[in-house]
């Protein structure tokens, strides 16, 4: 059981002062009382079913970025407003280039020049042409427009030739190079739903529509407290016993990432009347976030005032990093207006507090702005070391996501102690192990929520690579040789290849690539026009899901033979010669394919689906039926 005080009454008050003449009452009004052991989704449940989207105002467009449309929004206005030139070019009638090529040109007349942002002043007639630029409106009577490229217009200008006439050297179709009024957006029709959020592009949609201003639901202002009387701040010099405090600076950058209002309220110190002065300035605020003072310590008196203030929830959440945290709503009574504050109390440790305020606070500031999509971008990686769970906790591991071959990679950030925020600075993603596993092992795939999605994880940069070449019999595979054992000296990883013309033996004594093995190359291939072979030298067995991320994703169906432990789907070969018993258990089998008679196979007992040995075809179908099929119709 926890140690928290229970709080039974529903609503209590407590009177700080607020502005001159204001008496504000702050009252913890929820029941969400002190909880054993709460789960991750149940926390955000309750914390989500406490904050709503904001009002509506209206702004300049440059401010939206990242909130949301709070109304449909609708053109008054044609894009573009006049049918134009996609090209610089002629304007000309399609029919009067029939027929038109580079040894056959139609020669028209040139009668005038439009340039973009201009009006034409002439018509296009038959055997005219009117030269004009991007962007231009398409002059009357042309319905093509044929580029300068096109034409013998520069040609034309080096000989010094007359350029009130122009050849065209390609037969144009109606249409050519013109952009229909309206084709972007008709007037009258709906461009942006309500509900969008705002991107560069929807602000540039904005600003093509003549609008500087948007409708929007406005930001959430989060006031930020950071508790302790161990902290300082950035900018006084670190005295005995005492650590900066970062906490307020991540919770306060991680506000504004996320579209917020940071309102930092300083450092509150371990004591009932500073916490509550504190808080009471931060009560105008849509959400007040505070750290630390909300584990068991003597000095966690967070907890301690806002319970004497009222009622709140202190909860044990089943996670690791950042079992305790506290939430609540504030009811702030202004003479007789009513607010209501949601508080969410993250614990002091920076990397708890960073870790539950991107599961519990990112998600409510999200809701506040307006957005449906509330969860964070996640990703499966093949997991790079073990991760162990030995206490049921949902743990979220710093790592380092690469992608590889098609394949993400998840590799944790170093020692992973919760006060170790540089274990945050390293990491661009959180492997999420659920409480209900005993942890991962190095191969297995885990789902990592992606803090960035940086640059970084592109394919990764290539290795430098060095092509050794010469005569035949001019000593090359000796020299990579010694290049390969000097390399290895100077402790670097090294992979060599040999380009092949005539068969493919690779690892067979005395072939270069044998050679180079022993020279102590970490990996050899071979490669050919049609073929490549590869031998990679391995610290450690790789799972399954990594071998498939070299193989490649080109083929159809990667069968494996052997894999016995792994989570595949597996059919098994039976011998009746060989017993009865099978190898795996029948729920680890998709099939079996057996040389024994059906009506005495252990199969019909466990009514798995049971093949003849030989009856290929079936056993092909069953395959593709449900191993197969499945895979297209995923990609659909
Ligand atoms: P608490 O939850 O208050 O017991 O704090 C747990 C740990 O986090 C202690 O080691 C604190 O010194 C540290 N801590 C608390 N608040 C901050 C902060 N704002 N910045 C950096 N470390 C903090
Ligand atoms: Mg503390």
């Amino acid at each position: 059981m926890s140690n928290w005080p229970e709080r039974v009454t529903p609503v209590c008050m407590a009177a700080v002062t607020g502005e001159v003449g204001v008496t504000t009452k702050i009252i913890y009004n929820t029941a969400l009382g002190v909880v054993d052991m709460i789960s991750v989704d149940e926390a955000l449940e309750k914390v989500l079913s406490y904050v709503e989207a904001l009002e509506p105002e209206q702004k300049p467009i440059l401010d939206c970025m990242g909130q949301v449309l709070a109304d449909d929004v609708y053109s008054s206005i044609d894009i573009p407003p006049l049918d134009n030139s996609a090209m610089d070019g002629f304007a000309l009638r399609a029919e009067d280039t029939r027929g038109a090529s580079e040894s056959s040109p139609r020669y028209l007349v040139v009668v005038g020049e439009v340039a973009a942002g201009s009006m034409p002043r002439k018509h296009v007639k038959p055997g005219t042409a009117i030269r004009i630029m991007t962007g231009a409106p398409l002059p009357e009577g042309s319905d093509a427009v044929v580029q300068f490229e096109d034409t013998d217009e520069v040609g034309r200008k080096s000989l010094g030739e007359d350029l009130s006439r122009i050849g065209i050297l390609c037969q144009a179709k109606k249409g050519l190079n013109i952009r229909c009024r309206g084709e972007d957006i008709a007037r009258g029709s709906l461009v942006l739903e309500k509900g969008t959020v705002l991107r560069p592009q929807e602000i540039g949609v904005l600003a093509s529509l003549g609008r500087s201003t948007a409708p929007v639901i406005r930001r959430p202002i989060v006031a930020i407290l950071a508790t302790g009387d161990e902290l300082i701040g950035v900018d006084q010099p670190l005295a005995p016993g005492k650590i900066y405090d970062s906490n307020t600076y991540t919770v306060a950058a991680e506000v504004s990432r996320y579209g917020g209002i940071p309102r930092i309220l300083g450092i509150g110190r371990d004591s009932v009347q500073s916490l509550d002065e504190k808080i009471a300035e931060g009560l105008d605020a849509d959400m007040l976030i505070t750290s630390g003072g909300v584990s068991k310590g003597d000095y966690d008196i967070v907890k301690d005032v806002l319970a004497e203030l009222g009622e709140i929830g202190f909860w044990t959440v089943c996670m690791k990093p950042g079992k305790p945290l506290a939430f609540g709503v504030i009811k702030k009574v202004m003479g007789r207006k009513k607010r209501k504050v949601p508080h969410l109390g993250l614990p002091g440790n920076p990397v708890s507090s960073m870790i539950t305020f991107e599961q519990f606070a990112r998600p409510a500031i999200l809701k506040m702005m307006g957005k449906k999509v509330l969860a964070k971008p996640t990703i499966r990686a093949v997991v790079e070391g073990d991760i162990v769970n030995t206490d049921g906790r949902r743990i979220f591991a710093r790592v380092m996501v690469t992608r590889r071959g098609g394949q993400y990679y998840a590799s944790l950030t170093g020692p992973q102690g919760s006060g170790i925020l540089t274990s945050m600075a390293k990491a661009d993603g959180l492997a999420v192990i659920p409480e209900s596993s005993k942890g991962a092992r190095a191969g297995d795939m885990v789902e990592v929520q992606m803090l960035d999605w940086v640059e970084g994880q592109g394919e990764g940069k290539l290795p430098p690579i060095v092509s050794v070449v010469g005569k035949s019999e001019s000593g090359k595979t000796m020299l990579m040789e010694q290049l390969i054992a000097e390399f290895k000296k100077r402790g670097h990883k090294i992979a060599a290849l040999k380009h092949c013309h005539g068969g493919m033996e690779i690892d067979h004594t005395g072939k270069d690539s044998w050679r180079y093995a022993q020279a102590g190359s970490d990996a050899v291939g071979i490669s050919s026009t049609d073929k490549l072979a590869f031998i990679k030298n391995l610290d450690r067995e790789l799972s399954i899901q990594e071998i498939v991320a070299i193989i490649g994703p080109e083929y159809d169906l990667i069968l494996v033979e052997g894999f016995k432990r792994s989570r595949l789907p597996k059919i098994e070969v039976h011998r009746q010669e060989l017993g009865n018993d099978l190898l795996c258990s029948p729920e680890e089998l998709s099939a079996i394919v057996t040389d024994g008679a059906s009506d005495t196979l252990l199969a019909d007992a466990c009514r798995l689906p049971t093949f003849r040995l030989g009856d290929t075809v079936a056993i092909a179908d069953f395959i593709e039926k449900k191993f197969a099929s499945s895979r297209r119709s995923d990609a659909c």
